[in-house]
């Protein structure tokens, strides 16, 4: 048995939809997604301190970006 990403309903690994969420591929990893938004947030971090010590505008401007493109990724 694994669970659903969407609900934690306990379910089938091999079901293809969650039978009480309604949630496409329930039992598909999230794992690489978790490591790639810690990747995100940390050169976000390493970002925000570039902009810190030298208060560059346009490192900020590149942030806003990289911060807008994953968010429009992530609605996708
Ligand atoms: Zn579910």
């Amino acid at each position: 048995m694994t669970r659903c990403i969407n609900c934690r309903t306990q379910i089938s690994p091999r079901a293809t939809i969650c039978p009480h969420c309604g949630e496409p591929d329930p039992g598909r990893k999230k794992r690489s997604r978790s490591v790639f938004l810690w990747l995100t947030l940390l050169a976000l971090v390493a970002f925000l301190y570039f902009v810190y010590f030298y208060n560059l505008k346009w490192l900020i401007i590149s942030l806003v970006a990289v911060f807008a493109f994953n968010f429009l990724r992530r609605k996708v």
